[in-house]
């Protein structure tokens, strides 16, 4: 009776499944095209130093320009593309585009800024994935010093000897380790202070619950990073009482929706140079006064 039911609930999800996976080839083969076709596009949100209010740097997060379904978030897309591989040339694309965009900025005269690119495991794993780093900061001649690349603490557990190794690989070039999502992950203490990484980045689940709860780890996470040596950003700062409260506990710096949304490079750079010129006006005022 059980063999019965088994085969009678076979035939009823075959059909099903064989849709599912008709649909996954299809979105796989669109994803692909999508890659080949330029169809993919970097927003760039800025960062900022809280010691002095300046920009500090930009991360770069995709997304899918689809002509069926517009802009696609990465969240609808990236995952998939964790699955079947295509991570790998996606990656690659996001990788090269930001040096070049962040290259780019820095020949037009722009002050110079760290580009930050969320790299996820299956493309951390890739075997010579230091060399292909090493092989995109020479074609597009952005200096080590500017590219920041973004893993969450999954990655670096997964394989702890080898992620340890390629880490150390990565920094010997000059490049910073950001760990993305802190705090929602396997946070491996006794890992995280072997590991060669420049900076936490606070998850913004953190940093928007408003219970008590939430400031105290937002804060713990704060001296936990001042005591490693490492800098401190808070994710997913959307109001003045986050902004003032990150600020008052010594946080390095913040990303969020109060300073700006992710934008396209053009957006980016308009943004960019009415802060500088505002900026610039302040302090041209304040030596008036004076
Ligand atoms: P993430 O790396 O943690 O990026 C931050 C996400 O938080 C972005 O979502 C950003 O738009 C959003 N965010 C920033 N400020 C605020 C805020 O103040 N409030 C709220 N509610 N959200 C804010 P986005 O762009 O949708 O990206 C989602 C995730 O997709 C990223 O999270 C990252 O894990 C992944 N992702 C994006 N681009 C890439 C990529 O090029 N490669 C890989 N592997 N993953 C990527
Ligand atoms: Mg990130
Ligand atoms: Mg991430
Ligand atoms: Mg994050």
């Amino acid at each position: 009776r059980a063999k019965e039911q088994g085969r009678n609930q076979m035939e009823a999800y075959q059909p099903s499944m064989s849709h599912m996976a008709d649909e996954r080839l299809a979105l796989e083969r669109n994803l692909r095209k999508a890659i080949e076709r330029d169809e993919l596009v970097l927003y760039y949100q800025p960062q900022i130093d809280l010691t002095d209010g300046r920009v500090c740097g930009m991360e770069a997060l995709v997304r899918w320009n689809s002509p069926e379904h517009g802009m696609v978030p990465p969240l609808q897309f990236i995952p998939f593309a964790e699955e079947c591989g295509l991570i790998v040339p996606l990656g690659d694309w996001v990788l090269r585009n930001a040096c070049l965009q962040c290259k780019h900025w820095q020949d037009q005269g722009l002050p110079a800024l760290k580009v930050a690119v969320n790299i996820s495991t299956l493309q951390f794993h890739q075997l010579h994935f230091a060399d292909k780093v090493q092989a995109v900061l020479e074609e597009t001649g952005l200096e080590a010093k500017y590219l920041c690349l973004e893993i969450t603490e999954s990655v670096a557990i997964q394989n702890e000897e080898q992620a340890l190794a390629l880490l150390n690989q990565l920094t010997a070039l000059g490049i910073s380790i950001a760990i993305d999502d802190f705090g929602t992950g396997f946070s491996s203490l006794s890992l995280l202070h072997k590991l060669p990484v420049h900076q936490i980045k606070i998850d913004k689940s953190f940093i928007g619950d408003k219970s008590p709860q939430g400031a105290q780890i937002a804060k713990s996470i704060i001296s936990l990073s001042r005591s490693l040596n490492m800098n401190v950003l808070a994710e997913g700062v959307e109001t003045e009482e986050q902004y003032d409260f990150l600020a008052q506990h010594k946080c390095d710096s913040i990303q969020g929706y109060l300073i700006s949304r992710p934008v396209s490079a053009y957006e980016f750079e308009q943004w960019h140079r009415a802060r500088l010129n505002s900026i610039s006006n302040q302090k041209r005022d304040f030596a008036v006064q004076r």
